[in-house]
């Protein structure tokens, strides 16, 4: 949510930024829906100014026995009109409000001015590479040979039990997933971060106070009857916690969660069918961070974040690129935004494995977090928000990255102590 006097002074910045992030929003429509509703809002409290008056009137003249009847009658009569205008117009207000808040509700954020322009992520600009993908004198397998050969992931009793984009992690595989978000989880842990364990199940409310709804229900499941929704992350239930509160950033508030993430991954038939790549359920251990409505500080954090999941990289030791996300690629909450591709041998290329954001007081005015200022005046916090680990996806790279022509898996050596000591995978 942007705040509608700065959309009214940058009303072409915002319509560019709602055309490249493909937002159906016409900034023209939303402003004339505001000044309708502030129109009626003006009307409505004139009528309530009369009625209140008139109301006064009526009870001082009865007070002092100082009015006929007659007339006592017809200003009785009178303030019977305004009520009836006023129960009309009240309706009217409260239609132009809602229209006005279904707009707002899909106004963008505008991007940071260093934000690549450009429509899809083949516009992305890479800013920095680390590692080297393999290079071998065989034939490397993919991940699902892999998963088969070691009996670590089963795709077929995914689908059967749970339809396409499932699966089962078995044995190694599950032991390998829990390793890379433990080890995430203390690493984050190390950098001052508080672990929570959170509600899957949120409220409608909340999906649209942490910017996913209304425009990503389709990716959202809910729960039928209920007003309930199984979340795609847990910046949803951390952005939450801190919902109409005050809150003290002098330092920054650091959030993590591991959870279970649900996505319909509508709109994706056809893309990543093979493998683990695109599912509709997966787990991540999220960063959130709130911190003063500061863009130098909110900058400097979202280095730092970006920062935890590349040192996770460099431990899992896998070559990755970091991404500079252009407009059209971002989501609709997204001030400024880098994603970390690692490098899958199976796609021959890099895949999004991390996704950094700063969101700047988008978010946290949607959500009514806010701070004291210096002066004690309250301001919406800055929120930013980044992956540390995203698992099975995160197996994609590590398990085609780390084989050997016998089919053994190297075991980082950041992994073991959660992996029973083991250094290396052997096909049994
Ligand atoms: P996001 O919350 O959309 O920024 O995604 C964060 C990370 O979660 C991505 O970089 C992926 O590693 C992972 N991820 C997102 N969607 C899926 C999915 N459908 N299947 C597997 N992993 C996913």
């Amino acid at each position: 949510m942007l705040d509608i006097w700065w959309i009214r002074e940058h009303a072409d910045a915002v319509q560019e930024a709602a055309d490249a992030k493909k937002l159906n929003l016409s900034v023209d429509e939303l402003l004339r829906r505001d000044d309708r509703r502030r129109e009626l809002l003006r009307e409505t409290e004139e009528l309530r100014r009369r009625r209140n008056e008139g109301s006064q009137e009526i009870a001082e003249a009865a007070r002092k026995g100082a009015m006929a009847s007659g007339e006592t009658a017809e200003m009785k009569a009178s303030l019977g009109r305004i009520g009836e205008q006023l129960a009309l117009l009240t309706e009217k207000l409260e239609e132009a409000e809602r229209e006005y808040r279904e707009l707002m509700l899909l106004v963008p954020n505008v991007p940071s001015p260093d934000t690549p322009p450009g429509l899809t992520d083949a516009d992305n600009v890479e800013i920095r590479r680390e590692g080297e993908p393999p290079a071998w004198d065989f034939a490397p397998r993919d991940h699902v040979e892999l998963g088969d050969l070691h009996g670590m992931i089963d795709i077929p009793r995914g689908v059967k039990a749970g339809g396409s984009r499932s699966y089962y992690l078995k044995g190694p595989g599950l032991m390998l997933h829990r390793a890379v978000q433990q080890l995430a989880l203390d690493l984050l842990l190390e950098a001052g971060f508080t672990p929570l364990e959170v509600p899957l199940l949120v409220r409608e409310e909340q999906m649209t106070n942490a910017g996913f709804f209304p425009t990503g229900k389709d990716q959202t499941y809910g729960i039928q009857g209920e007003d309930l929704w199984l979340t795609g992350t847990s910046e949803i239930p951390l952005i939450a916690y801190y919902g109409n509160e005050i809150v003290d950033v002098a330092k920054p508030i650091k959030l993590a969660a591991a959870s279970t993430c649900f996505r319909s991954e509508v709109g994706s038939a056809g893309r990543d069918v093979r493998g683990l790549y695109r599912v509709h359920q997966f787990s991540k251990v999220e960063m959130v961070v709130i911190c003063e409505p500061d863009p130098a500080e909110s900058e400097t954090l979202h280095e730092e974040i970006t920062g935890h999941a590349e040192k996770l990289l460099k431990l899992l030791e896998l070559p990755y690129r970091v991404m500079a996300v252009c407009a059209g690629d971002m989501s609709q909450k997204t001030y400024k935004q880098y994603d970390i591709e690692t490098w899958m041998p199976s796609r021959d290329g890099y895949g999004e494995t991390h996704s950094s954001s700063n969101l700047h007081s988008f978010q946290a005015r949607r959500a009514n977090i806010r701070c004291r200022d210096g002066e004690g005046k309250l301001q919406f916090c800055h929120t930013l928000n980044n992956t540390a680990a995203a698992s099975p996806r995160i197996l994609i790279p590590l398990l085609e990255n780390h084989q050997r022509e016998d089919g053994s898996i190297h075991i980082p050596a950041a992994l073991r102590p959660y992996m029973g000591g083991l250094e290396r995978l052997i096909p049994q």
